[in-house]
């Protein structure tokens, strides 16, 4: 973690926040691999015709397999694509790249990654880095007939389905903000005055938050392709018409931001409020969900980063809401009751198989960061601390 934070001070704010799934339930040749371990040569239309009972059950008797495979696809992905001269999301310098695994057993990748090539977010330079955006990030489902191969793509792993994990918090329907709002150019929302006054400014907020909570819901029932209410012929101004909202208030609207810094909405035709942003290359090349979030702010940094820390471990918390339970109703005192809790805490770490298989193999790294770090410290002599470590024997001598 802290290798993280010096990185942040010293390099700035990050370019890009990057996550790459693991789609090894449609990946063909990954069968084919785990088939050919046993003697078996599997021919396409054999694992096109793999039940997906099948499939989860070669997968979750193979973890070492599957492991290793999502291993050399990410360093492979890394080597020929991102950090090659065709720069698909800039020109990369530096980047911390970790592994998690979160309630399914598989594996994803977090990457927070700096570029050299992105201009700074301000009032000045506004223009250049919407087109840098736009240059690298597509938030828009693609044409059926010129790219079929893409629009599959997109369909299957960009487009996003409420589920329950959208509700995590209260009072917001998807905590991933879909549907997102359509325009026909990126726009850098940007916030109020400082200088303005206060009754002013709170009810320009209503009124933006009046037609943005309208046009939200519109979006939510009309252009969510998993819903019945469903219009794939619905146009902008059939929306906003319906809903007795010009066009101007949208614009106005949605080109501003309650907050004291920017916000942006990419380029999103109509009928793409559902799909997550991606990049060609990357959906191209790693053929499973991608996610390319652009970093501009410190708000969006820190965010980002506790991303990239954090991991859903909700059996971990139910045992500890047990413990605090338990300690509550046989009335322990502080002291007792927070050893139980931190005995709950210590005990019920979620591992799967395969986070087995990335601990226990030299060859599976969990985190890399490039560049390395070096610690020094900077205390006065007398206070550093050195700690001796014994040499152990080898066990084979
Ligand atoms: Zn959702």
């Amino acid at each position: 973690m802290y290798e993280v934070v010096a990185m942040v001070k010293q390099l700035g704010i990050l370019t890009w926040f990057m996550t790459l799934s693991c789609a090894d339930l449609r990946w063909p040749e990954l069968f084919k691999i785990i088939a050919k371990t046993k003697g078996n040569n599997l021919r396409d239309e054999e694992v096109d015709a793999l039940s997906y009972h099948e499939r989860c059950s070669m997968l979750n008797l193979n973890p070492v397999i599957v492991a290793k495979h999502f291993q050399y696809r990410v360093e492979t992905f890394f080597r020929d694509v991102l950090l090659t001269n065709a720069n698909p999301i800039g020109k990369i310098v530096y980047y911390a790249l970790r592994i998690e695994f979160q309630m399914r057993v598989s594996p994803h990748l977090h990457a927070l990654i700096w570029t050299s090539d992105c201009p700074d977010l301000t009032n000045d330079t506004k223009d250049a880095y919407i087109d840098y955006i736009d240059q690298h990030v597509q938030a828009y489902l693609p044409d059926k007939e010129t790219d079929p191969q893409l629009f599959d793509l997109v369909k299957t792993y960009q487009t996003h389905n409420h589920s329950k994990t959208c509700r995590k918090y209260k009072n917001v329907a998807c905590r991933f903000n879909f549907g997102q709002f359509f325009t026909d150019r990126t726009i850098v929302a940007e916030p109020l005055a400082e200088d303005m006054d206060d009754k002013i400014k709170s009810n320009i907020l209503t009124r933006r938050k009046e037609i943005l909570s309208k046009v939200k819901q519109k979006i939510d029932d009309v252009l969510n392709p998993s819903k019945p209410t469903y219009d794939p012929h619905a146009t902008p101004t059939d929306i906003l018409n319906d809903i007795d909202i010009t066009e101007q208030d949208y614009q106005w609207a949605i080109s501003l931001y309650p907050d004291s810094d920017y916000e942006l909405h990419l380029k999103r035709p109509i009928d793409s409020c559902f799909i997550n942003n991606y990049f060609i290359a990357g959906l191209k090349g790693f053929a499973a969900n991608v996610d390319l979030q652009p970093v501009f702010n410190h708000y969006k940094c820190i965010t980002y980063i506790c991303s990239y820390f954090t991991k859903d471990e909700t059996e971990c918390s139910q045992a500890i809401i047990n413990a605090a339970k338990e300690a509550k109703e046989a009335n322990l005192n502080v002291r007792d009751g927070l050893r139980k809790v931190g005995a709950a805490f210590l005990s019920t770490c979620e591992v799967s198989a395969q986070e087995c298989v990335y601990r226990c193999m030299p060859e599976l790294w969990l985190r890399k960061i490039f560049p390395k770090t070096l610690f020094v410290s900077t205390d006065f002599a007398e206070n550093r601390v050195r700690f001796a470590k014994k040499q152990h024997k080898n066990l084979m001598s």
